[in-house]
């Protein structure tokens, strides 16, 4: 031992990164074979209206069927897809997809549904994306407030973007604005200041520790506070328990979202449950 290390354990090291830089070097090209020939699929994610227990609305998240790979985690290939600007396609395709799904979500569940989708920071490069956001809209023949373009800090921060342009651009067209992963970032609460947003998402971290830690029952208590103060909307991310959902209601939080009520679905068991609970009524 005495911390020198062994010769062994070292070259193990080399290899675990070596293997980690032909994965992502796989990757690269394997994600633009993949959209090549259509591995990707939307899932959507049932919200909740924490009034009355309807579904309100759902989260449009991106699957890969990687026909080498098998399933792929959007946390591994997003950054990925973004780093090569991939994205930009993907996320023109992400759009035009949720955008479909919401128009069949409008006649069958309820004609104010709202459908979150990701937007990411890299594709704020693309000045046109206010342009695209309004096509899709139009095509589909929706209300713009029956979109939720969900973005992070990394939007705001990145002063090579021209978010401050966009955002407003885009906001105007009637979209509703969303901070996803709200408390984990910098200094977000300074964001709040610069752009109005029409709804808060707390991070599933604060959601995951409510029951047990009294701190941080403290600290989602005054977020919600400030979020209404501020005329957001809240929606509570990653919300596994009953119990977690009873203490989120009381604290007056809007919509939830989690495995308590569903995972994430591709798009005909999605429909399948939106029409059940829409029928219960
Ligand atoms: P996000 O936007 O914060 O999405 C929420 C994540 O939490 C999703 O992971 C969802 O499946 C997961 N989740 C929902 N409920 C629960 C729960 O009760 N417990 C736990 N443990 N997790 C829950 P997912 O689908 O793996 O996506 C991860 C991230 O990848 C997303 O975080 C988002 O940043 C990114 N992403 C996913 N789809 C897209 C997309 O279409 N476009 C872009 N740009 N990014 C995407
Ligand atoms: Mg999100
Ligand atoms: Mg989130
Ligand atoms: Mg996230």
């Amino acid at each position: 031992s005495g911390g020198l290390r062994s010769k062994s354990s070292v070259s193990l090291f080399n290899r675990a990164m070596a293997d980690d830089i032909a994965r992502r070097l796989d990757m690269e090209h394997l994600l633009w074979q993949g959209m090549q020939n259509q591995e990707f699929e939307m899932y959507f994610q049932p919200q909740i209206d924490m009034q009355n227990g309807q579904i309100c609305g759902a989260e449009a998240l991106i699957r890969w069927h990687s026909a080498t790979l098998g399933p792929v985690s959007p946390a591994e290939f997003i950054p990925i897809a973004e780093e090569t600007g991939l994205i930009i396609e993907l996320g023109k395709w992400i759009l035009a997809e949720a955008c479909r799904v919401t128009r069949t979500c409008l006649d069958l569940v309820d004609d104010s549904f709202r459908m979150g989708v990701n937007v990411s920071p890299v594709q704020f490069q693309d000045r046109d994306l206010p342009r695209q956001i309004a096509r899709c809209i139009e095509q589909f023949e929706l209300p713009a407030d029956s979109l939720e373009v969900e973005i992070t800090e990394g939007v705001l921060i990145d002063p090579s973007l021209d978010s401050h342009e966009l955002l407003p651009k885009i906001k105007a067209l009637g979209v509703h604005l969303s901070l996803d992963d709200f408390g984990t970032g910098y200094s977000s609460i300074s964001y709040l200041q610069r752009m109005k947003f029409d709804t808060l998402k707390v991070d599933q971290s604060f959601v995951r520790d409510i029951c047990t830690d009294s701190d941080t029952r403290v600290i989602v208590r005054s977020i919600v506070a400030m979020a209404k103060r501020l005329s957001m909307s809240v929606i509570m991310e990653g919300v596994e328990e009953q119990a977690q959902y009873e203490l989120l209601r009381s604290f007056n939080s809007d919509r939830s979202q989690g495995y308590f009520h569903a995972k994430p679905m591709p798009e005909q068991d999605f429909l399948e449950f939106a029409r059940t609970i829409a029928a219960e009524r």
